[in-house]
C-alpha cells in the first residue's frame, strides 16, 4: 500500500494504517480520502498536496 506526506509538518497518511481519530480505519485507500481532507496535524494543507511518500 501506499503513503502520503503532508508538505508543511510531515503528517503521513499511510493506507495500511489510515487514519482512524479522522474516521478512516486501517486500510482506506487513499482514493477513499476526500479531495477537500485537510491535514489532521497542521490543518494547513489539503489532500491534493500531500506527496506520495517513498519509505
Ligand atoms: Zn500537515
Amino acid at each position: 500500500m501506499s503513503a502520503y506526506r503532508c508538505p508543511v509538518c510531515e503528517f503521513v497518511y499511510d493506507e495500511s494504517a489510515g487514519v482512524p481519530r479522522e474516521g478512516f480505519p486501517a486500510g482506506t485507500p487513499w482514493d477513499a480520502v476526500p479531495e477537500d481532507w485537510p491535514c489532521p496535524d497542521c490543518g494547513v494543507r489539503e489532500k491534493s498536496d500531500f506527496e506520495e511518500y517513498i519509505r
